[in-house]
């Protein structure tokens, strides 16, 4: 079982939910490693969600617990969505949570994709 800092993986997260389909998302790319949607309350013009079709709490336990086709399958969609969405012009910030400093909400690794206008300094002064 995955697990990140003592934390086993909760099949009943929300983002768990949408990969198994109980629960609706605005998808907008799918392939056998990764599955990506509209973040319900965004913070950009374009603010997507790339997520791994697979139990990780986090990068730290992705990192370490999936298999290498898995890392490289979902790196790589991440990098297509944000092609696919035509964002490779203007610019886009991708950025994941990770952890309690971070304010990780959603205990499924996901990686934010932003764009659509300037989006300023990384972090908040
Ligand atoms: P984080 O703080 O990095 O864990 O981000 C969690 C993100 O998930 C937030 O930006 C939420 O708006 C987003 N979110 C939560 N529930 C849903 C949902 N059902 N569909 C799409 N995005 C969601």
């Amino acid at each position: 079982m995955s697990v990140a800092n003592g934390t086993p993986y909760d099949e009943g997260n929300i983002f768990a939910r949408i990969l198994r389909g109980e629960i609706p998302a605005k998808r907008i790319f799918e392939n056998e490693h990764a599955l990506a949607f509209h973040d319900i309350n965004p913070q950009a013009p374009v603010h997507v969600l790339v997520i791994p079709k697979g139990a990780y709490v986090s990068m730290a336990d992705f990192s370490a617990n999936a298999p290498d086709a898995l890392v490289i399958g979902f790196w790589r969609a991440v990098g297509e969505v944000a092609r696919q969405l035509g964002l490779e012009e203007g610019g886009y910030r991708i950025l994941a949570n990770a952890g309690t400093d971070s304010h990780q909400e959603v205990p499924h690794l996901h990686i934010h994709i932003f764009a659509g206008r300037p989006l300023g300094p990384m972090l908040a002064r």
